[in-house]
């Protein structure tokens, strides 16, 4: 059975992944379904007919498979400040070796991604997470080596 994603109908509500309310504030992960066909009949013929006949028209369906992956308001916000926190407190080490931090720069970098944080980020948060993916870019294709 096919997984979809449906972008024709709104997330329905889940569970806060951190505090278990229900909502769709946040959607990290989209909700997957399972595509299936019915055949329903449409018209047929009545039970007094010399010859029975039906009409029968083939419709896509889905069942809710896999809930969404959601976050509250509150909690996106409340994890977003430590996020800017994080890149506050640690930025001029990661940057200052970003080879030794690379496990760290990355994690960040994908929650910030995951989390799509990025679009609420001032300028200057932005300038530094960019500048964060860059360096690990760096380092991942080898461009920055090892340090004596
Ligand atoms: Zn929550």
């Amino acid at each position: 059975m096919a997984k979809v994603i449906r972008t024709d109908v709104a997330t329905p509500y889940s569970k806060c992944l951190k505090c278990g309310v229900g909502t769709r504030s946040h959607v990290l992960e989209p909700a997957q379904y399972d595509e299936y066909t019915e055949e329903v009949i449409t018209e047929e013929s009545d039970d007094f007919a010399k010859e029975q006949w039906e009409e029968v028209e083939t419709i896509t369906k889905y069942a809710l498979s896999d809930s969404a992956v959601v976050m509250c308001h509150k909690c996106w916000l409340k994890s977003k400040e430590v996020m800017c926190e994080t890149l506050d407190k640690f930025y001029d080490s990661w940057m200052k070796s970003p080879q030794k931090s690379l496990r760290r720069i990355m994690s960040f970098t994908s929650a910030v991604k995951y989390y799509n944080y990025e679009r609420s980020f001032s300028p200057s948060e932005s300038i530094k997470v960019a500048e964060l993916r860059k360096a690990a870019k760096m380092v991942v294709k080898g461009e920055i080596g090892e340090e004596e």
